[in-house]
């Protein structure tokens, strides 16, 4: 028996995308702005290659397919050019990199205003200090921030969350988000003991692990908000049959038995991610433009 809500990403990601189409022609009518995004790809990992061609599709969007052998000056050297070309307002560079790429180097060599996926040092800086108003805060966090408001509201003094993943992409961006909505904020990663009973406490719960079905029913405190960020592929049996399929780091059914509302994967959080790609390149736009939200 399931009662939490399922929040629907897809359909949560369908309205915003209406939203920033609005917003992206009445930009082009008003201030002849057209926002522009440059998609980095170099090599082919295959599931690099399937995100980028979703992102694509919702996007006005240039790709450049670098080969996986091209040399780091190569990529600079792009990097610059996009830079300082007028008509591209937000540039991705599609990690993971080949192993001869300097991740670091290459991700801060995106100008701070361009940096749509918000993994700029002055980005970070910004979102960390609490300076979001003209930062880019990475897509994912971002997407399950306005998740969570639709539950419980933008303030969410006196809730504790906790956030089990602490990475540079998701986790910590996603605390910073979390304490600037005056959440009380405990992050978890691998070292943390008593994992089950910490997540127990929290008001809101984001996954972001990596490991299919880890945080089940009995984690959660009731009437938490569960936000699963996770995207694990596992192989499944049915009628005899092995199967693959998409799963997130929380037991969905388990979980919905106690949760006030629970996201799925597929379906949740995903969907959102690709949304705030284009509503991070329309503000980036926007705001070359010297507008604010
Ligand atoms: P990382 O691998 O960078 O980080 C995983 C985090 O989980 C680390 O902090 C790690 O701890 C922690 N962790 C690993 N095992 C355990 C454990 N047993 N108990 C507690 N913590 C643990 O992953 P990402 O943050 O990049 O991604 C997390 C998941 O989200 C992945 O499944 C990824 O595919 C998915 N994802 C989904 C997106 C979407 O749009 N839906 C976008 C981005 C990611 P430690 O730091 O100690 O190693």
């Amino acid at each position: 028996m399931t009662n939490a809500i399922r929040i629907d990403g897809k359909e949560k990601a369908a309205e915003m995308s209406e939203q920033i189409t609005a917003d992206t022609a009445e930009l082009l009518e008003q201030h002849g702005l057209q926002p522009g995004l440059a998609v980095v790809i170099i090599g082919e990992d295959p599931a690099s290659q399937v995100y980028v061609r979703n992102k694509k599709k919702r996007a006005d969007s240039v790709q450049h397919t670098l080969d996986a052998k091209t040399s780091q000056q190569e990529v600079l050297d792009l990097i610059d050019e996009l830079n300082s070309d007028d008509r591209i307002h937000g540039i991705l560079v599609q990690l993971p990199l080949p192993d001869h790429l300097d991740e670091q180097v290459v991700t801060q060599a995106v100008s701070p205003g361009k940096d749509v996926d918000g993994f700029h040092f002055v980005n970070i800086g910004k979102l960390t200090s609490g300076n979001t108003a003209d930062a880019f805060v990475p897509c994912t966090p971002a997407g399950c921030m306005l998740m969570i408001e639709d539950h419980l509201g933008s303030d969410l003094s006196g809730l504790d969350a906790v956030v089990v993943g602490r990475s540079n992409i998701v986790g910590k961006p996603m605390a910073s988000l979390l304490i600037k909505a005056n959440a009380t904020v405990t992050v978890c990663h691998s070292r943390t003991r008593d994992l089950p009973d910490v997540v127990r406490r929290a008001d809101i719960v984001v996954a972001a692990v990596g490991r299919a079905n880890m945080v089940t029913g009995d984690w959660i405190k009731p009437g938490a908000v569960v936000i699963d960020v996770g995207i694990n592929r596992i192989e499944t049996t049915v009628d005899g049959e092995t199967k693959s399929k998409l799963t997130g780091d929380v037991d969905y059914e388990s979980a919905c038995e106690v949760a006030k509302a629970v996201t799925p994967v597929p379906g949740g959080v995903g969907p959102m991610t690709i949304t705030m790609l284009m509503a991070n390149t329309l503000r980036a736009a926007r705001l070359s433009a010297g507008l604010r939200d």
